[in-house]
C-alpha cells in the first residue's frame, strides 16, 4: 500500500511527488511515457523562474532528478483506471492494480485536432503537432501554423530557425497569445499572417503534404496555397477520459478542485493543467503540486487511527 500514488510525471506530478515525498510518505508516480510532459515538447522556457531560458527537456530532467533521492518509486504504466474505497484507492493500468491511501491526478492536457480532411491522412507526412519534434525536419520549407494562442506564436517563432517563412493562419483578426510573444512574431520578417481564416482542407502527394485550401470566415472565400507543413495549434482538451467515471470534472472534463487541490473525493487530488483554472503554466502547475503533496500528508494524518 503506498501513501500517494501520482498519475503523470508533468512538472505538477513530479513537484507533487517531491512534496509528499520530502514528508516521508511512501510514494509512487506511474507515468506512460518520458517525465516532463508538455515541457518535453517546448523549446524554449524562459519565463520559469530562475533561469532566463531553458528548454523544456532540460528543465524536466533537473525536476526529476531529486525525485530518486527523496525514495519516490517512477514506475512506467498507461493508467486505466481509478477506483475509490474510501479508505483507500486503487490504480488500475492494463496489467496492474496498485493500492493507495491517496492518489494526486497530474495527467494534464494534449494537442486538440482542427478535425479537417487531411489531418489525420498526413499526419506524421508534413502535419504536425509538436515543433520541437519535427521542425528540423522543415528546413528550407514554407510552413503553416494553425492557432492565436501562445502555443501557435512561440512554436511558429521556434519553425523560423529550420524554415523559409511561417505563416500564422487565426480564425479572428488579433491573437490571444501574450503581448511580448506578439510583438516578436509582428517584428521577424519570417512570419506573416492570415487573418479571420481556418484550414479548409489539407492536400498532398502519396508522400506529403503539398498545399492547403484556407477559408476567410468573414467572406467564405477558399484559397489555396503551399506549403510544405502544417503545425496545429489549436488548444488542448484534458487528459481525463479514463477517469470520468469518477464525476471530479465539469462537463468538458477539467477537473474541479478546491484552492488545497482537493476533488469532491476524499483522498483524491488533481493538480496541474488536468485541473479547471484560469493560466496553464509550468509556475501554476508546480505551485499547484506542491500543496497537493503537502495535503495528501495532512490527509493521511487526520486519517490515521
Ligand atoms: P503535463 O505536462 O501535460 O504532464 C502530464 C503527464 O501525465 C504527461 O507526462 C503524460 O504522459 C502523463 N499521463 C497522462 N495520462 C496518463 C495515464 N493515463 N497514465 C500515465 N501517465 C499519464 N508553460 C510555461 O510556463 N512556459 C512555456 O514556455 C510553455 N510553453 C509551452 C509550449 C507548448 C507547445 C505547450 C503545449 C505548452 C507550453 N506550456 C508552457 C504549458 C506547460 O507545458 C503546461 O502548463 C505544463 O506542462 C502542465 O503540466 P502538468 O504536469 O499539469 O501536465
Ligand atoms: P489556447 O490558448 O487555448 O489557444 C488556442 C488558439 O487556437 C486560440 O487562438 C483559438 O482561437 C484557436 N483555435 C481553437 N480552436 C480552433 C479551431 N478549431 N480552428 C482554428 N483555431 C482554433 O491554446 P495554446 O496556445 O495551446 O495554449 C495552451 C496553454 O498553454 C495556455 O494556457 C497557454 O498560456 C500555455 N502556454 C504558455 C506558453 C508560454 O507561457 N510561453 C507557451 C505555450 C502555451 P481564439 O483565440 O479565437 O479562441
Amino acid at each position: 500500500m503506498y501513501d500517494t500514488i501520482v498519475i503523470g510525471a508533468g512538472p505538477a506530478g513530479m513537484t507533487a511527488a517531491l512534496y509528499a515525498a520530502r514528508s516521508n510518505l511512501k510514494v509512487a508516480t506511474l507515468e506512460q511515457g518520458a517525465p516532463g510532459g508538455q515541457m518535453n515538447n517546448t523549446a524554449d522556457v524562459e519565463n520559469y523562474p530562475g533561469f532566463e531560458l531553458i528548454s523544456g527537456p532540460e528543465l524536466s530532467m533537473k525536476m526529476f532528478e531529486p525525485l530518486e533521492k527523496f525514495g519516490v518509486e517512477n514506475l512506467y504504466g498507461i493508467v486505466t483506471g481509478i477506483e475509490d474505497k474510501g479508505d483507500y484507492k486503487i490504480v488500475r493500468t492494463d496489467d496492474e492494480a496498485y493500492e493507495a491511501k491517496t492518489v494526486i491526478i497530474a495527467t494534464g492536457a494534449k494537442h486538440r485536432q482542427i478535425g479537417v480532411v487531411g489531418e489525420n491522412e498526413y499526419n506524421s507526412r508534413g502535419v504536425s503537432y509538436c515543433a520541437v519534434c519535427d521542425g528540423a525536419f522543415f528546413r528550407n520549407q514554407d510552413l503553416l501554423v494553425v492557432g492565436g494562442g501562445d502555443s501557435a506564436i512561440e512554436e511558429g517563432l521556434f519553425l523560423t530557425r529550420f524554415a523559409n517563412s511561417v505563416t500564422i493562419v487565426h480564425r479572428r483578426d488579433e491573437l490571444r497569445a501574450q503581448k511580448i510573444l506578439q510583438d516578436r512574431a509582428f517584428a521577424n520578417d519570417k512570419v506573416s499572417f492570415i487573418w479571420d481564416s481556418v484550414v479548409e482542407e489539407i492536400k498532398g502527394n502519396d508522400m506529403k503534404v503539398t498545399n492547403v485550401d484556407i477559408k476567410n470566415v468573414k467572406t467564405n472565400e477558399i484559397t489555396n496555397h503551399e506549403f510544405g507543413g502544417v503545425f496545429v495549434y489549436v488548444g488542448l482538451d484534458p487528459v481525463s477520459d479514463f477517469f470520468r467515471d469518477l464525476g471530479i470534472t465539469d462537463q468538458d472534463g477539467w477537473v474541479v478542485t478546491d484552492d488545497h487541490m482537493r476533488t469532491n473525493i476524499p483522498g483524491i487530488f488533481a493538480v496541474g493543467d488536468i485541473r479547471q483554472k484560469h493560466l496553464r503554466q509550468i509556475t501554476t502547475a508546480v505551485g499547484d503540486g506542491a500543496i497537493a503533496g503537502q495535503e495528501a500528508y495532512q490527509y493521511i494524518v487526520d486519517h490515521e487511527v
